[in-house]
């Protein structure tokens, strides 16, 4: 199992789940934020952490999203080469515009 970045995390990006992760899982475009299913470890330390409840368990999420399961897989491969890891907090999206 792994855990999803879904939906509500879209234009939010407070990153307040970043700081908590123990395998540093997390990777972002301009909209969002993923995570890599490869090495996130299901610790399930960021869920309580969103503040818009985006993050579920892989077998948890709510089905309108299931797709942003194979999404993560992809985007996080792709964020991976192009340097996009998040380990620290950020200001919130709508603080950088
Ligand atoms: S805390 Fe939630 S909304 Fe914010 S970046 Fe993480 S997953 Fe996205
Ligand atoms: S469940 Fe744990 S390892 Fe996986 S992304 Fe969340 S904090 Fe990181």
């Amino acid at each position: 199992m792994a855990m999803v970045v879904c939906e509500p995390c879209r234009d939010c990006m407070f990153t307040d789940c970043v700081v908590v992760c123990p395998c540093e899982c997390f990777y972002q475009d301009e909209r969002m934020l993923y995570i890599d299913p490869e090495h996130c470890i299901d610790c399930e330390a960021c869920i309580p952490e969103c503040p818009v409840e985006a993050i579920y368990g892989d077998s948890k999420v709510p089905e309108p999203w299931t797709h942003f399961i194979a999404l993560n897989a992809e985007r996080s491969a792709v964020l991976k080469v192009l340097g996009r890891h998040v380990t620290e907090k950020q200001p919130p999206l709508k603080a950088r515009v």
